[in-house]
């Protein structure tokens, strides 16, 4: 019986709508319903000649430079300062005055106004003592390679600041925590060696951990190594000059980074032999915060000169022009 009395609907509707279609003007090239069922369906259906109502927009806050640009985070102050700003500033924070961290590159490209060649780039790492911690030594030298883009950590570069020709290098503390092995201590040694043949200030910027731990007793031997370099440069009455930045420790402290005629460092850069933890536990005292930090050092009388990043090319400038007696 239900089916019985759909199908005459059914036949109905279709018989309609054909009708519809008939009678309907197609000859004008479009689909006009008028005064059809189909005609009168459509214009039924009060959606689609009901207005759209009327979209609310809201007006979005302006984005500011840090919201569009590559940006990086203060570790002091927490702001985000834009990459370019940082670069603009030499990785000093606008706000709160901190150092950021520079890498070797950026240091020396920030330090000399004309740089002419790279040295020490023939040394490369072997691993004399099969060194295996939680991977062995050769792919921690891969995988810090193909990181930081550096073949080592110590960067050596002959170039000018202003009139004065000069050796600089720069540790790269990314690199195995710019930590000094033997080409590290190959590259010191040549840029030294550089500096003593024609009579120019050797320029160090330090940022090491300290000797490396895969090297063994050969990371030890450089210790004596750049300190018999630096020895045949004041033999010789050839400047050198070390520029402490953060942080500063083990190894390289008790050699090259204090052996210099003239130390300065950076404001707040951690220097130190031992860590401020390991000192602690050995003599069971509390250690207040500025022990270690540069500007302690310098009321101690370790250092020379604690100086600003945006000082630092012109100081240097200065001590060396003297000491070279330009
Ligand atoms: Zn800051």
């Amino acid at each position: 019986m239900t089916t019985n009395n759909k199908l005459p609907k059914t036949k109905t509707a279709e018989k309609s709508a054909d009708c519809a279609f008939k009678d309907s003007s197609f000859k004008d090239g479009g689909f006009k319903p008028e005064s059809t069922s189909a005609g009168e369906m459509l214009q039924s259906n009060t959606w689609l000649s009901r207005p759209v109502p009327r979209v609310k927009r809201h007006s979005l806050p302006q984005l500011t430079a840090v919201e569009t640009e590559p940006s990086t985070q203060c570790p002091q102050c927490h702001s985000m300062i834009t990459n370019t700003a940082l670069i603009f500033n030499s990785y000093v924070c606008p706000h709160c005055d901190h150092h950021l961290a520079m890498t070797a590159r950026e240091r020396l490209a920030d330090f000399l106004d004309q740089i002419d060649n790279e040295l020490g780039q023939q040394f490369t790492t072997g691993d004399p003592l099969k060194f295996v911690d939680s991977k062995p030594y050769p792919h921690r030298m891969l995988q810090m390679q193909d990181k930081t883009g550096e073949s080592e950590a110590l960067i050596v570069f002959k170039g000018k600041l202003r009139d004065l020709t000069m050796v600089a290098c720069a540790f790269d503390f990314r690199f195995m925590g710019g930590s000094m092995g033997s080409v590290v201590g190959d590259r010191f040694v040549e840029a030294a060696e550089l500096a003593l043949e024609h009579k120019i200030p050797l320029v160090c910027f330090a940022a090491s951990g300290g000797a490396r731990m895969q090297e063994g007793v050969l990371s030890l031997m450089q210790m004596a190594r750049t300190g018999a370099a630096i020895e045949r440069l004041r033999l010789a009455g050839v400047p050198y000059m070390v520029v402490l930045t953060n942080p500063v420790y083990g190894g390289v402290t008790a050699s090259l980074a204090m052996l210099g005629d003239i130390h300065i460092a950076e404001p707040k850069a951690m220097i130190g032999f031992a860590g401020k933890r390991v000192i602690e536990q050995t003599v069971r005292e509390t250690l207040e915060e500025p022990f270690q930090r540069a500007e302690y050092l310098l009321e101690h009388g370790v250092i020379d000169q604690v100086v600003h990043r945006h000082q630092l090319n012109d100081t240097v400038y200065r001590l060396l022009a003297k000491l070279m007696h330009i």
